[in-house]
Formats: structure tokens, C-alpha cells, sequence
């Protein structure tokens, strides 16, 4: 099922981010007067989404991935840049043409105990999206209510249960499930089972596919597993420190990553043959803060190719000439500006 997933052709964009930037007031406390500075969570992201299509958004914690998936969900507010859905800019709409369109776009979450309301049953909770929106009458809500459990895989008799009588895994199918309720375009899902167990993990990737495929979903999946990603992911988009410094095709960043940094992430990940030794490019364990953002290029102070250029001025992302879909960030194949 996967690689028919794979394979389905393109459509038009449903999302394009242009230049999005979220910076965050904070106060910087050195010596006796603290500062008030910007913390610099994104800066300057662009990716588009086509129908149906699956991007993975990776980098390690704090690179910004979580906060563009709450910008484009509304559930935080740009600084800067646009968010065109079907070409309407999210960011410049009336509330009352933004709450419909937000209703078409929806998301999942890592945390299954935050995310869930404790003190309402899970039949409360996935009928909250239908009446917040008024949408159908009671009886229409109960049927939509047994359909979404029964496509999440629950009994139907969960409606009746509280969140916290479920375990991780029965907890996230209820938030895939309450996201699902409206029948949305779009689906955030962030870190949607990096805090499953493995076994729970395969399922629940199993469920999220089966379901993108039945509601002809687009999925942005935020993730820093990459063999999640791989298994799951059409193209990837890797992000450091607020930026998108590598994005392509699941498979052409895997046999060919470019830049250093997804070089370093891509050797860390596991192999399952206990002979084979792990050989991680060495990297300086220093990251910078998006509070204190280096000079040019923001990978310099980890990076083992770092040159002078590097830190005078920051790279832009390239597309490789033989592969235009394949795009990096770093000087190491555009010394001279003039592409790889
Ligand atoms: Fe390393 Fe320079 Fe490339 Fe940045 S631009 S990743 S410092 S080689």
C-alpha cells in the first residue's frame, strides 16, 4: 500500500508557505540588565503541499518544525510571510472566511494526555469539531460518531469512556479521530507516535495511511524519526535552527543526502544487524541558540566542512541541476552562486 501510495500523481497545491517567520519576544538575562531580544523559532520557510501528498517536516527539537505546523493550523500567528491555502492567504482573511477555511485544515498531536480533554468522554470529544461548527442534528452527529470509531479501529462502546481508561495508542486513534471528524483537506500530524512503543508505532502509521488514503488526505508530518519519515513521506523538507536547508523526494534524500547536517542525521539512524557499526560524520555537539543565530551559514559552528565563506554569508537553497525536485542549502555545491 505504501508504494502505491507512493506513486499517485500529482494535483494541484492545496498549501504553499512563502517566507513564513514566527519570532517570539524574550528576555535575554546577562549580567545585570536583561535585554529583551526576538527568539527566532522560524525564519523564512517555504514549501508548497500538493493534494494527496504526504511532506515530512524533520530536524531535531527546537528547529521550528512544531511551530510552522501551529502557524498553518492557526493555532499560533505568523510575525511574517503567507500561508495560501487553495490560494487564499490565511494570514489576511476575515475570522469569519478564516474559520471556515481552518476547518479544512486539522491537526494531530504528540501528547495524547495534554491534547485530550480528561474531564470530557471520548463521544463528547469527537462530537465537540460538529457542534462547535454546527454541523448535522443529533442523530447525524451519533452516526458520524460510530462511523470515526469504527474507522479508527474503537469499540463503540469507547464513547461512553474517559480519555485516561485508554492506553497511548487508543488515545492517539481518538485524536486522529477527532481530527478527522470534519472530513478536512489537510492534516498536521506532529510527532503524531513518537511516544509510542515501536510495536504501537507500526500500527498506528498502518491507520494514518490507511485513513490518508480513504479521505484523500494531505498530510504535513512533523517527525524527527527517520525511518517514520521514510516509511511514510512522499518528500522531505529537513529543518535547522528555523530554516529548510535540504528538501526533495523521500528516496533521493535518503540515497543522496547533500547537506552535512542531514548527512549527520541520516548516519545516526539505527540499523538492525547488530554487526554493522554506526558512523555519525562528526559534529560539533554545540548548537546555536535562535536566541544568539551565528553569522552566515547557521550549521557553521557543528559543521566538520565549515569554510572561512561559511561564516560571512548565509546559503540559500539550490536546486541540484541534475535533480531540480533535490534542493540544498550550503556552499559546498554553490561556491559561486551559480547552482550545483
Ligand atoms: Fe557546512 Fe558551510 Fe555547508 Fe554550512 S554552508 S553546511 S557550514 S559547508
Amino acid at each position: 500500500m505504501i508504494e502505491s501510495f507512493r506513486v499517485m500523481a500529482k494535483v494541484t497545491q492545496l498549501l504553499d508557505v512563502r517566507d513564513l517567520v514566527k519570532h517570539f519576544p524574550y528576555v535575554q538575562r546577562r549580567g545585570c540588565f536583561p535585554k529583551k531580544v526576538a527568539l527566532r523559532a522560524v525564519d523564512g520557510v517555504s514549501f508548497s503541499l500538493a493534494r494527496k501528498e504526504v511532506l515530512g517536516l524533520v530536524g531535531e527539537s527546537g528547529c521550528g518544525k512544531t511551530t510552522t505546523g501551529k502557524m498553518i493550523a492557526g493555532l499560533l500567528n505568523p510575525t511574517d510571510g503567507e500561508i495560501l491555502f487553495e490560494g487564499e492567504n490565511l494570514t489576511g482573511l476575515s475570522s469569519g472566511k478564516k474559520r471556515l477555511l481552518r476547518r479544512r485544515i486539522q491537526m494531530i498531536f504528540q501528547d495524547t494526555v495534554s491534547s485530550l480533554n480528561p474531564r470530557m468522554k471520548v463521544g463528547a470529544i469527537l462530537q465537540e469539531p460538529l457542534l462547535v461548527n454546527r454541523i448535522g442534528t443529533a442523530k447525524e452527529r451519533r452516526e458520524r460518531l460510530a462511523e470515526i470509531l469504527d474507522e479508527v479501529g474503537l469499540p463503540p462502546d469507547s464513547a461512553g469512556r474517559y480519555p485516561h481508561e485508554f492506553s497511548g495508542g487508543q488515545r492517539q486513534r481518538i485524536g486522529i479521530g477527532r481530527a478527522l471528524m470534519l472530513h478536512p483537506d489537510l492534516v498536521i500530524a506532529d510527532e503524531p507516535v513518537s511516544a509510542l512503543d515501536v510495536s504501537i508505532q507500526a500500527q498506528i502509521i498502518n491507520l494514518l495511511l490507511e485513513l490518508q488514503d480513504t479521505y484523500e488526505l494531505s498530510m504535513l508530518f512533523i517527525a524527527h524519526d527517520l525511518s517514520v519519515v521514510r516509511a511514510v513521506c512522499e518528500r522531505v523538507a529537513i529543518m535547522y535552527l528555523g530554516r529548510i536547508v535540504e528538501t526533495g523526494d523521500t528516496e533521493s534524500i535518503f540515497a543522496h543526502p547533500l547537506h552535512p547536517y542531514t548527512r549527520a542525521l541520516l548516519s545516526a539512524v539505527p540499523v538492525p544487524d547488530p554487526a554493522v557499526k554506526l558512523s555519525v560524520p562528526p559534529t560539533s555537539d554545540e548548537a546555536s541558540s535562535p536566541v544568539n543565530l551565528p553569522s552566515g551559514c547557521r550549521f557553521a559552528t557543528r559543521c566538520p566542512q565549515a569554510m572561512p565563506l561559511c561564516h560571512q554569508k548565509e546559503p540559500g537553497l539550490i536546486p541540484d541541476r541534475a535533480e531540480p525536485s533535490h534542493s540544498v542549502a550550503c556552499f559546498l555545491y554553490d561556491n559561486n552562486g551559480d547552482g550545483i
